[in-house]
């Protein structure tokens, strides 16, 4: 049965993210946020990036127009919830936040629908655990800028049905991603490699070891990563990362992943990267 209607909840730097691909490979998607405001921005943040793949010859025009007439907002989850067969959430990184927000869904969603959770490193067979169908429950976890960046990482929890992580398998491909598959362990295959290397360089500016420009210059030209792990985090969101850092040291029992003194002085002063224009960069 073809994934045709997709929900995603949470309409911040990954849900609209989602939404856009979702909507691009020909779904029906619905944004859903608890604030309005979300809602517009997310979509219209949509409209921007295709109007840039437009203009850079990446996006045919009949495509964007057609991708827009199949994305819609809304604020409610009976709604988002409503005849849909994948629900994405991306709401903020809490366990709690995110089984009350299952939990709610499941009220309104038809049986058939799977439920995706975009989590960076919380345990999916704990969120799984808040709804009746935990093996329709399964790890999106997508990645920022997520039109651009390729990876999917899957993260299949003991008790996900394997006909469920097939179809999301086929899915995954069908929006356009490579797509990997990993047990549900603390920080997967991708989180706990990058967010070690992300505590370790704030913890290296903290000790004054250099600057974040040099740094970050260390691995990109150094170790040939794409992008250092300062400007990485200032993309991600310092908070987002915090969260993460915080349960990785608690679940891994490793002080590496313990959010530098540095990072909680700057989430504290509202400095978290990106998307509120000042982080180990200003934007
Ligand atoms: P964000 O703060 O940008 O957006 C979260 C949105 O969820 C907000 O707009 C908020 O209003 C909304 N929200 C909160 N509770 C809600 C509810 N009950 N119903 C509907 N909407 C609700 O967060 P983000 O950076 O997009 O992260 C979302 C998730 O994706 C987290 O689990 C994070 O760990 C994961 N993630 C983030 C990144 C990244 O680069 N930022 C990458 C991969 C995965």
């Amino acid at each position: 049965m073809e994934i045709e209607k997709v929900g995603i909840v949470g309409a911040g730097t990954m849900g609209h993210g989602i939404a856009q691909v979702c909507a691009m490979a020909g779904c029906e998607v619905v944004l859903c946020d608890l604030e309005p405001a979300m809602v517009e921005a997310g979509l219209g943040k949509i409209q921007a990036n295709l109007k840039k793949g437009v203009e850079r010859g990446k996006v045919d025009p009949e495509h964007a127009e057609a991708t827009l007439v199949r994305l819609s907002g809304c604020t409610e989850h009976a709604e988002v919830a409503d005849e849909a067969d994948l629900l994405i959430e991306a709401i903020p990184e809490k366990l709690e936040l995110k089984k009350q927000l299952f939990q709610s869904l499941e009220q309104h969603a038809p049986d058939r629908a799977i439920y995706g959770t975009n989590t960076s490193s919380l345990s999916v067979a704990a969120i799984a655990e808040s709804v009746k169908r935990p093996e329709q429950v399964i790890g999106m976890h997508f990645f920022n800028p997520v039109h651009i960046m390729k990876l999917l990482e899957l993260v299949v929890h003991d008790g996900t049905d394997d006909g469920v992580t097939k179809r999301i398998q086929q899915f995954g491909e069908r929006i356009g991603k490579d797509v990997i598959t990993v047990r549900d362990f603390p920080g997967f295959a991708s989180s706990r490699l990058g967010v070690c290397l992300g505590m370790e360089a704030i913890r290296m500016v903290e000790q004054g070891v250099a600057s974040p420009e040099d740094i970050d210059k260390a691995m990109e030209v150094g170790y040939r990563h794409p992008m250092g792990p300062l400007k990485l985090t200032d993309l991600v969101g310092l908070d987002v990362r915090l969260h993460i850092g915080e349960y990785l040291a608690r679940t891994l029992g490793n002080t590496a992943f313990e959010p530098p003194q540095l990072m909680r002085d700057m989430v504290e002063a509202g400095k978290l990267g990106k998307k509120t224009g000042e982080g180990f960069y200003s934007w």
